[in-house]
């Protein structure tokens, strides 16, 4: 692993969908030249507006696997019944500019990828509240009503593995977090929020799912209880 790993420079940003991961990241990216999202490599169907290689390098089962087979993955993952990956060429194509590059990527992926950069800064992205997250997933009508309930659980799965994470934004309000993002990232700032704050804002979002009235009833709605 080359050394461009070992110096900050490299971000990961993770977040449940629905949490404003996307917008916050590609502003970011628009806005500082020398900061770049690495587009990763995924064998999910290409969205309409999509372009290949520029969000995502669309590919097969087999030419994904030959990738991992070859070592050329930093990490990869399943995400949703398709698979999503870095490659190390991608990482080093935009650190050897002296760029930052920022890894989108969900937690199992900063998981495995956590160890290889030790120099790295991660983010995780949390709604406001379940509540609020729901309301998105619904509101972006890009899903069927099964889809956003499945995503919506698998958001409470990441919400509770987020501690791996040395830093916490609430996207209560799109500019204030984008002002802590690029604090972070665009500056070399210290977060505003970790270690146990961090665990706390995890542990009530964690709660509310369990307990809100609003979300057992979509519960019974969704698995039909
Ligand atoms: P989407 O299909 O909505 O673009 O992405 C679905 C999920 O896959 C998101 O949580 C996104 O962060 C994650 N993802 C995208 N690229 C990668 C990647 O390269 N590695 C991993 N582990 N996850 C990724």
């Amino acid at each position: 692993m080359g050394s461009s790993y070992t110096r900050s420079g490299v971000f990961a940003v993770s977040a449940p969908s629905g949490a404003g991961k996307t917008t916050l990241n590609s502003r970011l990216a628009r806005s500082h030249p020398d900061i770049e999202i690495s587009v990763s490599l995924t064998t999910r169907n290409r969205r309409p507006g999509e372009v290949d290689g520029q969000h995502y390098h669309f590919v097969d089962r087999a030419e994904f696997q030959k990738n991992v087979d070859a070592g050329r993955m930093l990490e990869w993952a399943e995400v949703f019944g398709n698979l999503y990956g870095t490659s190390k060429s991608e990482v080093e194509r935009i650190t050897g500019k002296g760029h930052k590059v920022i890894l989108e990527i969900d937690v199992q992926g900063w998981r495995t990828a956590k160890p290889k950069l030790p120099g790295a800064l991660s983010i995780f992205i949390l709604p406001p509240s379940m509540a609020d997250l729901w309301e998105r997933l619904e509101k972006r009508g890009t899903d069927s009503p099964e889809v956003c309930w499945r995503r919506f659980k698998a958001a409470r799965d990441e919400i509770a593995a987020g501690r791996i994470y040395d830093y916490f934004i609430v996207n209560d309000d799109l500019d204030r977090a984008y002002a802590e993002l690029e604090a972070m990232i665009a500056r070399d700032e210290p977060g505003k929020t970790s270690g146990e704050a961090g665990k706390a804002l995890c542990d009530r979002l964690l709660t509310e799912f369990e307990h809100s009235q609003k979300i057992l009833e979509l519960k019974t709605i969704h698995e039909k209880i």
